[in-house]
């Protein structure tokens, strides 16, 4: 049975919704599992489980299965995440209309779970910018943002402060800040090892230090979105309150069911707040706030900019989308493609930002071919019209860990996308029977395979 420290028992007392002895009861409980399906990838992963009840696309599993062995997690047919923190769906879908081109910034990115959660509620032409300040994991995210196969998702990897410079420039800033993680007590008994009242006095300051220096990049109007996986009001509310002294605020509220067991609070100064707590919830402990900035604010000017779109590469790449798209060459080698719309955002964020991954990657030209990246086969975009080779589980799974299988007799040659349950692995070019494997090295499984997971 997991001990839940003294102190921060202490700290919940008065709280609204807190039942000591329930939640000490729930943390007896294994954590829930629960996965999202990417409504642009439909297969069958999931199709008869119960839905979350936030969030359409959310399904609750029974048990936690190996998911490295699914081929159609590689695919991007769904991510797996916590029931609890999808209820950002219901609190986009409460609070942000999207009739407008919307440009929306994911501040705390890594590995992605609100990311690909905000991609799958954005529209084409609305503008995700997912950051991740430390680049190991940045580069996590930008793998997941990749299988998620959305064009509108860009990924940077930047401090707060440096994205706070693009004044006015965001409609919706969604904060899942770095904090003392006891709302995940269950799922991961490292964090109940590290946490301190000390570390909970160090995450407030630095949350403050995140919001203060993100909090210009906001429009006047747009939405701030606040989250933690902490039970402690120190991270929760008292953050709330803290932007409701240094800042114009207007606190929002979001209907929710008696059913789902989500606790709505109030802080000192009246600013509503989300309580997720496994003791009344099915899902781990979270907390989640809406927020209008009712300042006036700057906006960034228009800029001037020449156009980097090239219409050579356009034409060599356009057999691989069944959408329209601009094709950017951005460096040498380095071709993305991009929503029409989002030119301007591309100069206008370099200035700023460090840009890691613009829209999808094209590939590159070669004087034989254009070849294609991975990013476009993972694409939710690519051509439905180019050869394909639907693979067994066995087969998948060798493709996925780069080992040979033969191909079947009288297959094409050249470029093949190689499809499990009709969605994108990765690229093979085919010579014959053999062919050369395009999954780039550092997405290999490097799993050993029990017998039982092959089939
Ligand atoms: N939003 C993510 C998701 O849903 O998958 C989880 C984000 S996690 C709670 C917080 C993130 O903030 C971590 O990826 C961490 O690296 C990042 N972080 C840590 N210190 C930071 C800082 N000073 N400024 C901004 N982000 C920071």
């Amino acid at each position: 049975m997991l001990q839940l420290p003294d102190i921060l028992l202490q700290h919940l007392q008065g709280v609204h919704g807190f039942d000591k002895e329930a939640l000490i009861a729930a943390h007896g409980l294994p954590a829930v599992t629960s996965v999202r399906l990417n409504p642009h990838k439909h297969s069958m992963a999931f199709a008869d489980n119960a839905a979350v009840p936030w969030c359409a696309s959310g399904r609750y599993l029974q048990a936690r299965p190996v998911f490295t062995v699914d081929p159609l997690y590689h695919a991007g047919a769904y991510y797996v995440q916590e029931a609890s923190s999808m209820f950002l769906h219901h609190v986009l879908s409460s609070h942000v209309l999207n009739n407008t081109s919307l440009r929306v910034l994911d501040l705390c990115a890594a590995p992605g779970g609100k990311s690909t959660l905000i991609a799958s509620f954005l529209g084409a032409d609305d503008l995700l910018v997912s950051n991740e300040v430390i680049r190991t994991r940045a580069s996590v995210l930008e793998e997941n943002m990749t299988r998620w196969g959305c064009m509108n998702t860009w990924v940077t990897s930047n401090d707060p402060k440096d994205l706070g410079r693009l004044s006015g420039y965001f409609d919706v800033i969604v904060v899942d800040a770095p904090c003392s993680g006891s709302g995940l007590f269950r799922k991961d008994a490292r964090a109940l090892d590290e946490w301190s009242e000390a570390n909970v006095l160090l995450c407030s300051q630095r949350q403050q230090r995140i919001l203060a220096d993100v909090w210009p990049a906001l429009k006047e109007d747009g939405i701030l979105i606040y989250a933690t996986c902490s039970y402690s009001p120190q991270e929760d509310e008292e953050i709330l309150d803290w932007l409701a002294d240094n800042f114009e605020v207007k606190g929002l509220s979001v209907t929710t069911r008696s059913e789902w067991g989500v606790v709505e609070t109030q802080s000192a100064k009246g600013m509503y707040g989300y309580r997720f707590s496994p003791d009344k919830v099915q899902g781990e402990g979270f907390f989640i706030a809406a927020i209008q900035k009712k300042e006036e604010t700057d906006e960034l000017k228009p800029i001037r900019y020449k156009t980097l779109q090239d219409k050579k590469a356009q034409e060599q790449t356009k057999h691989l989308s069944d959408t329209d798209y601009t094709c950017l060459q951005l460096d040498k080698d380095n071709y993305a493609a991009i929503h029409p719309a989002h030119e301007a955002d591309y100069h206008t964020l370099k200035q700023y930002v460090y840009l890691r991954k613009t829209g999808t990657q094209l590939g590159t030209p070669t004087p034989k071919e254009w070849l294609p990246s991975h990013d476009a086969a993972m694409s939710i975009h690519i051509a439905a019209t180019l050869p394909k080779l639907e693979l067994n589980k066995e087969q998948a799974l060798k493709f996925l860990k780069k080992e040979d299988f033969a191909l079947p007799d009288g297959t094409h040659k050249g470029w093949i996308l190689l499809t499990y349950n009709g969605l994108s692995l990765g690229w093979i070019k085919a010579l014959g029977n053999r062919f050369n494997n395009y999954l780039p090295k550092h997405w290999r499984i490097r799993m050993e395979i029990s017998d039982m997971d092959w089939a």
